[in-house]
């Protein structure tokens, strides 16, 4: 038996249940991983209201963590009892210990703590692809970020400000617009107090920006269309603050020719090369100390109930860990 936190139903943080459950032995292709460190994302709270599927109920929620190898099942090659791994896909994080496809773990090299592991595999991939693959960032590039003080936002800006570019963010409180400033942000705006639309305009002297990157949908929809340039590229990455419905297509037309993608970083490691790829480009960006990993809140696995309750209050910044 081991301990994970499971839902049987949708919900609010209530319905997940710190409970035991059967481990059977790997099967083929996969790894028993003993989790040491378990990555708090805002794709879990997705999980647990049922804004995207889990399959089937009742199941254990988390995407991501850190930990070591107990054991390995027939076919598994190049990984070994003790290796440490980190990992951020399938679902089934929020356990002391879990089964995964093997071929869905990266080794960890040694400049990087199992904690750091945890909170920037899946935010840090996301920075990673957002800023290199999605729009190729450079010295000559002026975006949007908006929640640059949250998980992703706080590496994104710091791998942005490496890369040159003017960034400006967006953070809802004045605490946080000073550590969206300090991770490199050229701008911060606070978007509880301040017009971020007129802000942007502003500072770009009415020009706009190249790239617009949205992870909050609903609330600055369709406001971060009207700060792009002709032509700029709209990256909504997520819902923090509720889905967009009835996105208007013409809207890209009357805001200037726009481009707009929905990506995820599902699609963007789903070959191994490209989970490996982006694996070490994050390890290479922390070990060089160009960018750092602010896990800032830790919470007993048990209390994964209270880590959601203070990220959806908006009260979190940076990255969380769950500690088995
Ligand atoms: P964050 O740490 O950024 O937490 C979310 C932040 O969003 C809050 O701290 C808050 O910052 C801001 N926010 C604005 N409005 C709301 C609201 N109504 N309710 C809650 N939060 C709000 O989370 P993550 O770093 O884990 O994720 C950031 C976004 O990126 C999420 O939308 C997530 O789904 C998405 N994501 C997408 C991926 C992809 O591949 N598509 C992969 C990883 C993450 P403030 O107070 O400053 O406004």
């Amino acid at each position: 038996m081991v301990r994970a936190i499971r839902i049987h139903e949708h919900g609010g943080p209530e319905v997940m249940r710190f409970e035991d459950v059967s481990l059977a032995a790997p099967a083929a292709g996969e790894a028993h991983v003993r989790n040491t460190a378990v990555g708090l994302n805002y794709i879990d709270v997705y999980h647990r209201t049922g804004l995207y599927p889990v399959g089937p109920l009742p199941a254990v929620i988390g995407m991501e963590g850190a930990g070591v190898v107990e054991a390995v099942g027939p076919g598994v090659e190049g990984l070994s009892p003790g290796d440490r791994v980190a990992y951020a896909n399938p679902i089934g994080a929020y356990a002391t210990e879990r089964l995964i496809p093997a071929d869905r773990l990266v080794k960890l090299p040694d400049a990087i703590a199992d904690q750091t592991a945890a909170a920037m595999m899946l935010q840090g991939m996301t920075a990673e692809y957002l800023l290199r693959r999605t729009f190729k960032v450079g010295p000559e590039t002026v975006m949007l970020f908006h929640a640059a003080a949250g998980g992703v936002g706080l590496i994104a800006c710091q791998w942005a400000r490496h890369l040159g570019a003017t960034i400006i963010g967006t953070a809802g409180s004045e605490d946080k617009v000073a550590l969206a400033r300090e991770a490199g942000c050229t701008h911060v705006i606070n978007y509880r107090r301040e017009k971020f639309v007129e802000r942007v305009r502003e500072i770009t002297s009415g020009k706009g920006c190249d790239v617009v990157y949205d992870g909050i949908g609903k609330d600055t929809y369709p406001g971060s269309l009207e700060c792009l340039k002709p032509f700029g590229l709209w990256v909504s990455f997520g819902n923090a603050s509720g889905k967009i419905e009835n996105f208007d297509l013409g809207l890209l037309a009357a805001k200037g020719s726009l481009f707009a993608t929905r990506p995820t970083l599902f699609t963007y490691t789903a070959k191994r090369a490209d989970l490996v790829a982006s694996a070490s480009a994050l390890f290479d960006v922390v070990a060089s100390g160009k960018v750092k990993i602010s896990v800032n809140q830790t919470y007993p696995l048990s209390e994964a109930a209270t880590a959601h309750r203070d990220l959806e209050a908006r009260a979190t910044t940076g990255s969380t860990v769950l500690l088995p």
